[in-house]
């Protein structure tokens, strides 16, 4: 099979992109676009060659005649982090971003193509030191700490230096007070001092900046496969929908290495390539995206029919019906100094970046789960030497089976009834870990699969919940729908729901099924207006 950096069009696909872009030329040295542009346009070659270089100079990679330049970034909007140079004299077709983007709501099989081509050289781009932007900031800060995670999540390429390990980092930020680090430098120069998620993810051109006032008929709080499910069907029916996320679309689900129980993917599809597959069929029907907002407070209607939603910063968002889709966010282990080294040495998702600095290492994996099995072989894939440990007596009790055979056959050693007790390292570098049992076993890194808890905080009192904070709907709330919670209007779907199956599939159907009933609710409110 092509990789995703040798894949090509077919020639009914050059014709289709012809018809929609401008033919033009380049000669050998001209660059055809660079660290920092705003946009560039996506690249046919019909002849010649381009190579792809970091902020080095380094090449990355050429592509010739009927190859195609362009990543994650033509579809997410941010700046550029690579340059591209001419390499042979070339002939290409520049179709510009607005113009590809609504070709592949139109054109299945080049949606394909490119999605997943685009989708895989972002995986490889992470992998790569040197490229996207770099986070300056001390390892025991917690601010360095927040904007590692949010990159991370962001599936933003990145390289983060500690002044204390760096004479260059050092340098780069001796003139800054304090609270003005860590100092974030963007692809083409740009820095920002201390930035907010808003801030930086602005400056990288993503999201969508909300003034206030806005109003709307459907308000979804959380951009999991819940959240995306109800954008993709209110906008597709006809709802002015507007999805609100804290962090990055995608929820758990985007942080997942393979989605094998996905239907309609017999193959198994990543995390990333099914989410980024929704986020685009979102905004194919004109829903809109908002990120990284956080709802912080719902207020019920109150006479006039419209709920009121505080997002961070301030923004109030007005809406007929409310979906809260915030699903639930991972649990943490209960020892001491743990901060210390999550994000250096502790993580809660494996990915590209997790994968290629654990090869070779000694890796705990923590959790009886599916996603921990996911993580454990992803890994021990990647070259690392995995542990799975858990607390039960028998992994068959909460593992599904094929993941079962998958540890023994990626040479993932497993632990039952094993709990961890301290960590053991220095500077936020993990060495060891002690078990209840007193065992020391050797890890340098460590990924904890612990089960989730709701994220609900937000809400006060204003919406019925169970003992530990899950949304009630239906019968169990007092409501009339299925998956309406105690005020009408609002309604919860997916994880962050009591009694909900946690998997895909249903949060997606659960939030696709709540339009339905959106719908319902506000036809009375139409017929009497
Ligand atoms: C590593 C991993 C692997 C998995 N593998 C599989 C699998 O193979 N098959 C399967 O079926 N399931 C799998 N799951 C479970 C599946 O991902 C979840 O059941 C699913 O993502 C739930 O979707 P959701 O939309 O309800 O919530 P989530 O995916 O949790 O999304 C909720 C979103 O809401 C956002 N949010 C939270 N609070 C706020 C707020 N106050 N304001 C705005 N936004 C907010 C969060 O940032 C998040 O993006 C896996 C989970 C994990 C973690």
């Amino acid at each position: 099979m092509a990789g995703p950096t040798n894949r090509v069009l077919s020639s009914t696909q050059q014709e289709t992109l012809a018809r929609l872009g401008e033919e033009r030329t380049a000669a050998v040295g001209e660059t055809l676009f660079e660290i920092g542009d705003e946009t560039y346009p996506f690249i046919a070659i019909v002849e010649g060659e381009a190579a792809v270089e970091d902020a080095a100079g380094q090449e990355i990679v050429r592509h010739g005649a009927s190859g195609f330049l362009g990543e994650m970034n033509l579809l997410s909007g941010q700046t550029v982090f690579l340059t591209a140079v001419v390499t042979a004299p070339m002939r290409y077709i520049a179709v510009d971003r607005e113009d590809l983007r609504q070709l592949l709501f139109e054109d299945a099989s080049l949606s394909d193509l490119l999605l997943s081509a685009f989708v895989q050289r972002r995986e490889l781009l992470q992998q790569r030191q040197g490229i996207g932007i770099e986070i300056i900031g001390p390892r025991d800060s917690t601010e360095t700490r927040r904007l590692l995670e949010f990159v991370r999540r962001m599936r933003t390429p990145y390289s983060w230096l500690d002044p204390a390990e760096s004479e260059e980092a050092a340098a780069l930020v001796a003139a800054l007070a304090p609270e003005e680090i860590p100092l974030v430098r963007l692809p083409g120069g740009a820095e920002l001092r201390r930035p907010g998620n808003g801030e930086l993810s602005r400056a990288l051109g993503i999201g969508l900046e909300l003034g206030d006032g806005e109003e709307v008929d459907l308000l979804i709080l959380g951009g999991g496969p819940a959240g995306l499910g109800a954008a993709v069907y209110g906008a597709s029916e006809g709802l002015d929908t507007l999805l609100v996320e804290s962090t990055v679309l995608g929820g758990q689900a985007g942080t997942s290495r393979r989605i094998e129980n996905y239907l309609g993917f017999p193959a198994g599809i990543s995390g990333t390539e099914l989410t980024s597959r929704a986020v685009s069929q979102a905004r194919k029907f004109r829903a809109r995206t908002a990120t990284p907002y956080r709802a912080e407070a719902l207020t019920p209607a109150d006479g006039d029919g419209r709920h009121t939603v505080l997002l961070e910063g301030g923004v109030e968002v007005k809406a007929r019906a409310v979906l809260l889709s915030t699903g639930a966010e991972y649990r943490r282990l209960p020892v001491d100094d743990l901060e210390q080294y999550e994000g250096f040495s502790v993580f809660y998702a494996a990915g590209p970046p997790e994968a290629q600095l654990c090869g070779g290492q000694r890796v705990g994996v923590v959790g009886g789960g599916n996603s921990a099995a996911q993580a454990a072989v992803w890994l021990a894939r990647g070259g690392a030497l995995v542990t799975l440990l858990h607390r039960r007596a028998d992994l068959a009790e909460t593992m599904s089976h094929y993941l079962l055979d998958e540890l023994e056959r990626f040479g993932v050693a497993v632990r039952d009834r094993s709990e961890i007790a301290h960590l053991h390292g220095e500077d936020g570098q993990l060495e060891a870990v002690t078990l209840t049992d007193g065992e020391r076993l050797p890890f340098s890194f460590l990924f904890l699969f612990l089960g989730a808890a709701p994220c609900t905080g937000w809400l006060g009192d204003c919406i019925a919940r169970d003992p530990k904070g899950f949304v009630l709907t239906g019968a169990e709330a007092g409501a009339r729908g299925l998956l309406e919670t105690s005020v009408p209007g609002v309604y919860a779907a997916g994880d962050v729901r009591a009694g909900s199956i946690k998997r895909c599939a249903t949060a997606v159907g659960e939030g696709a099924m709540v339009v339905r009933f959106v719908h319902e609710h506000l036809a009375p409110a139409a017929a009497s207006a």
